[in-house]
């Protein structure tokens, strides 16, 4: 695939670290999964990757910044983001560290929540957003990475309208409960939804963002596609993958066959369980620590027969609690050595320090199982690392369920990382796993990684961005642009037979629960009787409220109605449609009632001819729930009683079957020949008026969304804005 837009990648960090040694600039290029998952695009498009270098600003004079930048472009393909030390104190270790990262993670007690760190992070946001600037053009493809820069997808949404800006985040969403505590959860959110595709590891990422996004901005979602203004954006999950072949042709690598003797002369026989992690709270190292110690208690048989080799990732050492957590971990690994030690078996082997690729495959490949107890994760890929070393050979994994990668690793042993005894048991089972049965579950494993691997990951990822601008193009396709809304007034003008039908809430007001709230304002009125005392015009209002509250609000004026969605219509008396019947209330009301008791703040509404469920005024998803739920239950009672179960906007109505707003809008299509048809309406019940008529007539959808309808226009003001011009145009 060869495309002319420019593909930008954003991440706090770029592949490339720049460092300043006894006043020589260095460049170390670090080839990290995400690098090679992109390798492709690199090819395809014209990319470059933007990031802070690593080095701080405050160490380079200006001549060395422009060096800096001219060979990160010539020979890396990057554009670098100069952060003083201030801004990596308080952004990098301030917000992002400190507050993000904890609650993310589900360690709200370690959380601060200090104005500063958040001014910061939104000036270094803004910092990245003009370093984006220089580079892009309208129409180019970004994609931003991780909880670094949640700010950035909208504050380039505001300037480049055009671009396909896509984001991932590569740690945990967490549930709503936890997000909400943050004071500028609003402003996380809104800066997300700058973009057009949102990514996460797992579903359940996928459900909590979504949730958070109904709590805290009201936006609902049709299978994680979410409609803001005139815009798409998909929320969905793809779990990274790692660089497959890498890690499987890692033991035919000489350097790391050499290291495997090496590691194998001075384990000899022994059993080793491996740990890798970096060091972090959220890994649960002590609690791993802890369940081994209770292993070797529990199964003395052991002792002298095997080793635990423990790395850990020095990882944020400024910051105090994992100061802290690595004295604790030195003091938990000296207490086990020193509890079960002897003069020749040492049980854990502590290594405090980063490994190089090759070191780090050897431990996997000889390791018989790796231990990773995870309390919370947004993947892991150590433990897709361990598996994708294992091609035809022994080895057990045992994985936390906290971890995003369990939903990919289900073979594994699963353990919950704060029960101990499960851990030691799991120690236990694994040690005993018959070889075959360790294979047999990893094939299963390696065929999935295989296949989902980083490199696929990455296209799946660019592949929806392209198809959600895809969506939104075709949902932008029917939009009232200036130029069709000339036609159709000069349509309107040119005509002297107009049926105009309206739909009432949600196109010509906001939808509001009581008639009171709801009751048209004196300028709609004004303009409403401006266009009904037009001679040529015929205006109709077809609504779902009741025969009543209708001739309250319209009786006087010079126009049609139909209320309860068609049931009666009025043109000089209120009629019927069609005899019916409402002798089948006294089933479905307790239904309904049983769903009011259990959901507060819905209520029921009863009309003549239909009883309506509304639950606008709950504010939680479990509207949502209960709303499917009760469509359900409806759907099955009502087949033999000759009723129709219909979803509106925040409603659940039940009636008779032939009422709908289409049929009565059909009575006065047919009583003449217009040469000017209208109609205009926003939920699902005014698809049934979209759908009888006839295909020269101007239907329009208030809100973006699939419709039958020819035309959107995105608001109620700009319907009511149209609706002006015919007022004007008499
Ligand atoms: N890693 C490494 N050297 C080490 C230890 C780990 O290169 O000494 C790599 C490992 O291969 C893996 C990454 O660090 O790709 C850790 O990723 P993971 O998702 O497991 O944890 P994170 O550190 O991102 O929370």
């Amino acid at each position: 695939m060869s495309d002319t837009r420019k593909l930008i990648i954003v991440s706090n960090r770029m592949p490339v670290t720049v460092e300043k040694k006894k006043g020589e600039i260095h460049f170390h290029q670090s080839a990290g999964g995400l690098a090679t998952g992109l390798g492709s695009f690199y090819r395809s498009y014209n990319s470059i990757w933007l990031g802070w270098s690593g080095i701080s600003s405050d160490r380079i004079n200006r001549k060395e910044r422009e060096s800096i930048t001219t060979k990160l472009a010539n020979d890396f393909g990057s554009y670098p983001i100069f952060l003083s030390k201030k801004d990596v104190e308080l952004y990098y270790r301030g917000f992002c560290n400190r507050t993000i990262w904890p609650i993310f993670h589900y360690f709200p007690q370690y959380a601060v929540y200090d104005k500063s760190l958040w001014e910061s992070y939104k000036y270094v946001n803004k910092l990245f957003s003009n370093a984006v600037m220089k580079v892009a053009k309208p129409n180019d493809i970004i994609w931003i990475h991780d909880y670094h820069l949640m700010l950035l997808p909208m504050l380039l949404r505001k300037k480049l309208p055009n671009a396909s800006i896509g984001f991932f985040l590569h740690i945990p969403f967490p549930s709503f409960e936890l997000f909400r505590l943050i004071p500028w959860r609003k402003e996380i959110l809104n800066g997300l939804f700058g973009a057009d595709l949102i990514g996460f590891h797992t579903y359940d990422y996928v459900r909590y963002f979504l949730i958070s996004a109904y709590r805290l901005l009201g936006y609902e979602h049709t299978y994680g596609q979410v409609i803001v203004g005139n815009r798409v954006i998909k929320v969905d999950a793809f779990p990274m993958g790692i660089d497959y072949a890498k890690f499987d042709k890692a033991t035919l690598n000489p350097k790391v066959k050499r290291e495997v003797k090496n590691i194998h002369k001075n384990v000899n026989d022994r059993k080793v369980i491996l740990s890798v992690d970096r060091l972090d709270y959220s890994k649960g190292v002590l609690q791993k620590l802890d369940a081994f110690s209770l292993f070797l208690e529990k199964n003395p048989e052991y002792k002298g027969k095997v080793i635990f080799i423990l790395l850990v990732v020095p990882s944020r050492t400024k910051v105090e609690h994992y100061r802290l957590l690595k004295r604790q971990i030195d003091e938990s690994v000296g207490e086990i050595n020193g509890k079960y030690g002897t003069l020749d078996w040492m049980p854990i082997w502590y290594l405090y320090r980063s490994l190089p690729f090759h070191r780090l495959a050897a431990l996997y490949s000889v390791s018989d199982i790796a231990l990773i107890t995870s309390l919370r994760d947004g993947m892991n890929l150590v433990s897709k690392e361990f598996i994708a070393t294992k091609r035809n050979r022994h080895g057990v994994l045992i994985l936390s369920e906290m971890a995003g990668a369990v939903e990919e690793l289900g073979e594994a042993i699963i353990v919950n990382p704060n029960n101990r005894e499960e851990i030691a048991e799991a120690l236990e089972k694994a040690m005993k796993m018959p070889i075959e049965e360790q294979i047999s579950r990893n094939k299963i494993m390696q065929r999935r990684l295989q296949h989902y691997n980083v490199v696929k990951w990455a296209n799946d990822f660019i592949d929806s961005l392209h198809k959600v601008k895809e969506q939104e193009q075709k949902l932008y396709a029917k939009v009232l642009t200036p130029e069709r809304e000339d036609k159709l007034i000069n349509a309107y003008v040119k005509s002297n037979n107009r049926l105009i039908i309206l739909d009432y809430d949600g196109t010509l007001v906001p939808f509001a629960g009581s008639p009171e709230e709801a009751k048209p304002d004196s300028k709609l009125m004004k303009m409403l009787k401006a266009i009904a005392n037009d001679k040529r015009n015929t205006l109709v209002i077809v609504s779902g409220r009741k025969k009543e509250t209708l001739e309250k609000w319209f009786g006087k004026l010079n126009i049609g109605l139909g209320a309860e969605h068609g049931a009666w219509i009025k043109e000089k008396e209120w009629d019927m449609i069609a005899p019916l019947r409402n002798d089948w209330k006294i089933r479905i009301r307790p239904i309904l009632e049983s769903y009011m008791d259990r959901t507060p703040g819905s209520f029921i509404e009863e009309k003549e001819f239909s009883l309506v469920w509304h639950y606008r005024k709950v504010n939680s998803e479990l509207a949502l729930t209960r709303a499917r739920e009760l469509k359900d239950d409806l759907l099955h009672l009502t087949t033999n009683l000759g009723l129709n179960v219909l979803e509106g906007n925040k409603v659940i109505e039940v009636r008779n079957i032939g009422v709908n707003k289409g049929r009565a809008v059909l009575k006065w299509l047919s009583k003449k020949d217009w040469d000017f048809v209208f109609a205009a309406g926003d939920d699902l019940t005014d698809e049934d008026i979209f759908a009888v008529l006839p295909k020269e007539a101007y239907s329009i959808k208030v809100g973006l969304g699939i419709s039958q309808a020819r035309f959107n226009v995105e608001s109620i003001k700009d319907l009511r804005l149209l609706l002006k011009r015919f007022e004007k145009a008499v």
